[in-house]
């Protein structure tokens, strides 16, 4: 069985069949209007699809309307035209079983609260027993069963954020979606984490949609990456990552495939950079996607 083969059939049993689309966006546009009578377009035209089970990572370069199109798809925002669908519904709002973790753990997290308690919080209409049952399977999930009762602020970084994500898996959710969870981290913390969420992404049989602007990251534990031009972004291309699960940082970085992913996706970033740091004029629209295996 060839290598790749092997890689998606590894998430396959763990997600069951990952065929069904979960989560779909068509012509999704979205500007911000400033009171001087201006308007910033974040997103221009997105299309683009996630599957039951897969992990999508989004890059883009700063500022191009990365986290602006994570709220549109989770029903954050509202965008301005276009249609998004999840699980063959329309999204009106954020669907019960969507679970969203940001970057800024430390203002996600309640200072007052347990780790336990803080995880407990978000499940509603379950019993006590029930709620502190998920909590301490969630806890145990991200190795934070030794730290129950400590309160966030005796936990590092890295830690609050896995408590993050214990909060959003604790819930059940069938779509996970991480806007940067892992900038505010040092470079150690950060590889830990990755694997981490690899890992009970795949155990899990989660959709996860990751946004980041480090392409190592993407390349490292997506099964497709989506590269966005400068804003008002638009998708430049949709990237198959053949690497087989599970992946082990150290062997995958080494990989000359892993390489040439990289160097891919950096290129297609750099050559749409405008000159100007602060992308003010829109990027050019001339050119379809392109999809790579
Ligand atoms: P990224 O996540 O890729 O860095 P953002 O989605 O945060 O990009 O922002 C895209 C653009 O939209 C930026 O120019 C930003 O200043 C602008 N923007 C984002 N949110 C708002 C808002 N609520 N009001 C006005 N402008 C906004």
């Amino acid at each position: 069985m060839p290598e790749a083969t092997k890689g998606r059939q590894y998430r396959r049993e763990a997600a069951g069949p990952a065929t069904a689309t979960l989560l779909e966006a068509r012509g999704v546009a979205k500007s911000f209007p400033h009171s001087n009578g201006t308007v910033t377009p974040a997103i221009g035209d997105i299309n683009l699809s996630l599957d039951k089970g897969e992990f999508v990572a989004i890059v883009g370069p700063s500022g191009c309307g990365k986290t602006t199109l994570l709220r549109c798809l989770c029903g954050l925002l509202k965008p301005d035209s276009g249609t998004l669908s999840y699980d063959g519904q329309p999204v009106n709002g954020v669907p019960d079983d969507v679970a969203v973790v940001f970057q800024e753990y430390n203002r996600s997290l309640f200072p007052w609260l347990s780790v336990r308690r803080n995880v407990e919080f978000g499940l509603h209409g379950l019993s006590k027993a029930e709620r502190r049952a998920r909590a301490e399977e969630a806890l145990t999930r991200v190795h934070l069963a030794d730290v129950l009762e400590h309160y966030p602020w005796q936990l590092s970084g890295g830690m609050q954020q896995r408590v993050a994500i214990a909060r959003a898996i604790a819930t059940h959710p069938a779509l996970l979606l991480m806007d940067e969870p892992f900038a505010s981290v040092d470079a150690q913390t950060r590889i830990r984490l990755e694997t981490m969420t690899a890992s009970i992404s795949a155990e899990l049989g989660l959709a996860t949609l990751l946004i980041t602007h480090d392409i190592d990251e993407a390349v490292f534990l997506a099964d497709r990456v989506i590269v966005l031009s400068p804003r008002p972004s638009r998708v430049l291309a949709e990237i198959v990552i053949d690497i087989p699960h599970p992946r082990s940082e150290l062997e995958v970085k080494a990989l000359p495939r892993f390489q040439e992913y990289r160097r891919l996706i950096h290129d297609l970033i750099v050559a749409k950079e405008p000159e100007s740091a602060d992308a003010a004029t829109p990027a050019s629209a001339e050119t379809e996607p392109e999809r790579s295996a």
